[in-house]
């Protein structure tokens, strides 16, 4: 394709100095790169760019994406932003392209844009539409892009995992755990741990073995603006078997059934005539009779001991 195609379409675009971003004939189209001087290319669409297309001057990078609400960006984002950085710093001209340069090579180059100005993720929008105006990232990219603003252009995985909001959206977005394994591996998981004696701790009727502490419970309102005492809605643990999108949850000893788990969340029915209705997502219930309250004269944790990890992570938990 002749470079005059790309600039009567304008399939190529420049954001920022060195920071291009462009559809996926741009990233062929030889005499278009050559006359741009582009030394890098980020593909960030399902394929690469092949082999027999790939010019030799030219690096090549590829982070696939797809083009879709639920496409988790985040999780990379920490890895594009530092292959834009580094051509960018290296005054390297750098092509950032998808399948349209629409929706994802957009919210990437709209990430560089708001890192490197320190910018909200409205005005880095407006800064990438400014360079190509037919940008439209798809909106759960949008709401990425505004996670990322409120974790001050931080996407690293320990503050991701410390993050509520990012929690939340990938519930929404449905990118909970799908198999036991992922779930393992999941930043959802909290651990029991043995060490944390001076929680309250509740434990199985049948058996006695510890079931989860005070910090995992999490507590919403119902209709009466009151804490709603259906049961027991906690967070997803360590001894769970969580291989499904929803199913029982049995105790890990004695094998009784505790409760019951849905990803996706379920609607609370309410207590004792308090009606409720609040959506609990992920849902991860525990009834009352199934489990051994915690001694009422529990000792407080001594002052001078550090608060244990499992408290730092549950922010939402009302403290001890
Ligand atoms: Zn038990
Ligand atoms: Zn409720």
């Amino acid at each position: 394709m002749p470079s005059k195609l790309v600039e009567t379409f304008g399939s190529m675009d420049k954001v920022l100095p060195f920071l291009w971003i462009g559809d996926r004939f741009s990233a062929v189209d030889k005499m278009a790169l050559e006359k741009f001087g582009i030394r890098e290319i980020l593909t960030v669409c399902s394929y690469s760019v092949q082999d027999e297309q790939q010019s030799r001057n030219i690096k090549y990078h590829h982070v696939p994406l797809d083009d879709s609400p639920s496409q988790n960006i985040l999780l990379r984002l920490e890895e594009m932003l530092h292959i834009l950085q580094e051509s960018i710093q290296a005054e390297k001209n750098i092509l950032v392209h998808c399948e349209a340069g629409v929706s994802r090579s957009a919210a990437v180059c709209c990430a560089y844009v708001m890192k490197s100005k320190s910018l909200s993720m409205k005005k880095g929008l407006d800064h990438v539409k400014s360079a190509r105006f037919f940008i439209c990232p798809n909106e759960g990219f949008v709401k990425q892009l505004e996670i990322f603003e409120q974790l001050s252009w931080s996407a690293g995985l320990d503050t991701l995992n410390n993050s509520p909001i990012y929690r939340s959206w990938l519930l929404e977005s449905g990118n909970h755990p799908m198999t036991e394994e992922e779930a393992k591996s999941s930043l959802f998981i909290q651990t029991l741990k043995s060490d944390s004696k001076d929680l309250a701790r509740y434990r199985c009727i049948a058996c006695r073995t510890d079931l989860f502490y005070d910090c995992h419970i999490q507590q919403h309102m119902n209709r009466a603006e009151k804490v709603c005492r259906f049961g027991f809605l906690i967070d997803p643990l360590n001894w769970m078997e969580l291989g499904q999108y929803e199913g029982k949850i049995l105790c890990p000893k004695c094998s009784s059934k505790l409760g019951s788990y849905c990803w996706g969340g379920r609607v609370c029915q309410g207590f004792d005539g308090e009606k409720c209705g609040a959506k609990v997502r992920p849902w991860f219930f525990i009834g009352r009779e199934k489990v051994r309250l915690p001694l009422p004269s529990q000792p407080l944790p001594l002052p001078s001991q550090p608060l244990p990890t499992l408290q730092n992570q549950t922010s939402d938990i009302k403290a001890e």
